[in-house]
Formats: structure tokens, sequence, C-alpha cells
């Protein structure tokens, strides 16, 4: 049986693979923190996954998790993983998304043979002079998010040219249900059923321009998987190469609850308004296309109408609760 540790178990991504590889009979076992309010959520979905506490903030503790586990695969999703947390939790940000990721990384290459997986961001592109992004397009990132993505992204090529099988996705924005409301694209689809429900008012957003490479995440995880069980260890952009704006996000998630005209109920709010914010992201994920025979399977209107769904049948099940 494959033995697998995943860190960022309680995540979006980390929760999509655990499903994944429980259902191809894998061992799993999750990092998780202490008072985990999701990883109990988890628990009672998937009482087989076995949780181990633990906190990428003490870079050696994780390690030493690696070392006593001995896993098969390691698959490293935890991390601060929003730009605006970044720049709040800077300092934070580069111990758990960055020098954790050596501390995991030297710990899996004394094991010969374990197969290590490294969750790169679009964000070390930074605001890219060339579009759309591929892997060889230079690393010039703009947030403590990106910066720290970048670091990790670089030590995993160094650990793989020094004979470790570390494979890295460069994922650009992926969406799901299962994303928190703290991420826009959540923010909108929430409030898109709660407006139609009659339960809220407006919406208020910052720059409806910015302009994203949205895709579906579950197919982000078969991405993952995919590089990760791949014979070489590689890095790959995984990407729709397709961008739409938060003002075309908008439109869609209204439209998926019948409400042809969003502008009402939008509010702008300067707060809102990122400094340095990244005005269009674009990958190009041929290579992953070629390679490992990778492509997305959903269209934007498709993904916005299954997050705003779920979040209608979320009130729903409250409704019925009350
Ligand atoms: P996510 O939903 O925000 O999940 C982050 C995970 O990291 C959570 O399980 C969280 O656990 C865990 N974590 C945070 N701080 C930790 C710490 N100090 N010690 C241990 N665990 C900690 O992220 P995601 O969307 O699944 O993304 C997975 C990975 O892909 C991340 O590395 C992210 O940066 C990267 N990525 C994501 C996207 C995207 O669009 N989703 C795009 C590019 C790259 P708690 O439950 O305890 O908070």
């Amino acid at each position: 049986m494959t033995r697998i540790l995943i860190t960022g178990i309680t995540g979006q991504d980390g929760s999509y693979l655990a499903d994944r590889l429980l259902d191809e009979g894998a061992e799993v076992h999750g990092l998780v923190r202490d008072g985990d309010e999701t990883a109990r959520e988890l628990e009672q979905r998937h009482p087989e996954i076995v949780f181990h506490e633990g906190d990428l903030a003490q870079p050696e503790s994780a390690a030493q998790l690696v070392r006593a586990l001995a896993p098969d695969e390691v698959y490293n999703l935890a991390g601060i993983s929003s730009v605006a947390e970044s720049w709040r939790r800077p300092v934070l940000t580069g111990l758990v998304t960055g020098v954790a990721v050596t501390a995991l990384l030297d710990a899996a290459s004394e094991r010969p043979g374990v197969r290590f997986f490294q969750a790169s961001s679009s964000e070390i592109f930074g605001s890219p002079t060339v579009s759309p992004q591929n892997e060889s397009t230079p690393l010039c990132p703009t947030s403590p998010y990106g910066v720290t993505k970048a670091y990790a992204h670089q030590i995993a090529q160094l650990y793989r040219a020094r004979g470790t099988f570390v494979s890295t996705a460069i994922l650009y924005n992926h969406e799901s249900p299962r994303r928190p409301e703290t991420f826009v694209t959540r923010k909108i689809t929430a409030a898109a059923a709660r407006i139609a429900a009659g339960l809220q008012d407006t919406l208020e957003l910052g720059d409806l321009s910015v302009e994203r490479d949205w895709g579906w995440a579950p197919d982000y995880v078969d991405a993952i998987l995919l590089a990760t069980r791949h014979r070489e260890p590689d890095d790959y952009v995984i990407a729709t190469g397709r961008a739409h704006s938060i003002a075309q996000f908008v439109d869609a998630a209204f439209a998926a609850v019948g409400i042809d005209d969003a502008s009402p109920y939008v509010v702008s709010s300067d707060e809102l308004i990122r400094p340095s914010e990244i005005s269009t992201m674009l990958g190009d994920a041929s290579k992953a296309h070629d390679v490992l025979g990778w492509s997305p399977t959903v269209e934007f209107d498709e993904l916005v109408r299954r997050m705003v769904h779920a979040d209608v049948e979320l009130l729903a099940a409250a409704e019925r609760e009350h």
C-alpha cells in the first residue's frame, strides 16, 4: 500500500487530493495544526486518514514527521496561500511557505525513492512582461507570498538537481466550493446566492478589471498526481490558458442565480484595491498537456455555475435545519 503524507490536507487542494488517494486505496496521513476544526470535519468524512499534529512554523518538527513516517509520496500543499495574508504576516509566510519546504525536502531526500510534490504558484512571475507564461518565464514576484513561493520553487529545483525526486506545479488560480470566502471568487458566489435569496443587499469589491486564469480545483489535483507520478520529476505550468476579469466572474455568478444585471448590487471599495495587484495572469500549460496528457475539463462559466449552485445548496440546507 502506498503511504502518503499530505501537508495542507484540510485546504481546498489537500482535501480533494485526500479524496482521490483514498479512492485508490492509499494509506493517507495528514499534517494538521493543533485544534484545527476543519481537520475534525475531514476526520468525520474520512476516519481512515491518520492525522498528525504539527505546524510548519516549526519546520524541524514537520521534517521529523517525514523521517518517522517514511512515506512513499509527500505532497506539500500547506502554507499561507493568500497574497493579502502574506502582506499581513510576511515573516510567518517566509517560514511556513518557504523555509519549511527546505526542511521537508531535506528530510525526504534522506530516503531513496520518495517522491515529493511542491505546490508552486503563478505569483512567482509577479507582473509578467510575457503572456502567456510558461516554465521558462523569469521569476519576478511582487508580494511576500510570491517571493516565498519563488524561494520554495527554486530550492525544489536545487534538490532535484542533487537527485531528489521532486516535481512542482506552477498552479494558476483554481477554484471550487471548497474555497473559503476570504478569496474573491467564493466571496462573489456566496454573495450571489445570498442576494438571490434576499439575505444580503450588496457585494463590496475592489478592482473589477483584474484578470485571472481560473480553473477547476479537482482538475488541478489531477495534474498534481500526474506530475508526481511521472517517470521523471519536473516543473509544469497548470492553467487553462484563458483569462477572465472579476467583472466577468461577477456577471457569470449572478447569471447563475437568474440575475441578468449585477451592477445594482456591486459596490466599489477603494479599501479593497491592492496597490501591487497584478493586472493579468495567463498560463501556458502546453508542457503539462504534451508530457503528462493533462487538460482542464471545466470551462469558466461551468466552474462559476458549480460554485454558485453549491452556495445555493448550502443556504437551502441551513434553511432546512432551522
Ligand atoms: P488552502 O485552501 O489555503 O490550504 C492551505 C493549507 O495549509 C490548509 O490546510 C492550512 O491548514 C495549511 N496551513 C497553513 N498554515 C499552516 C502551518 N503553519 N502549518 C501547517 N499547515 C498550515 O490552499 P489551497 O488553495 O488548497 O492551495 C494548496 C497549495 O497550492 C498552497 O500551497 C497554495 O499556496 C498553492 N496554490 C494554490 C492556488 C489556488 O488557486 N488555490 C494557486 C497557486 C498556488 P489550516 O486548516 O490549519 O489553516
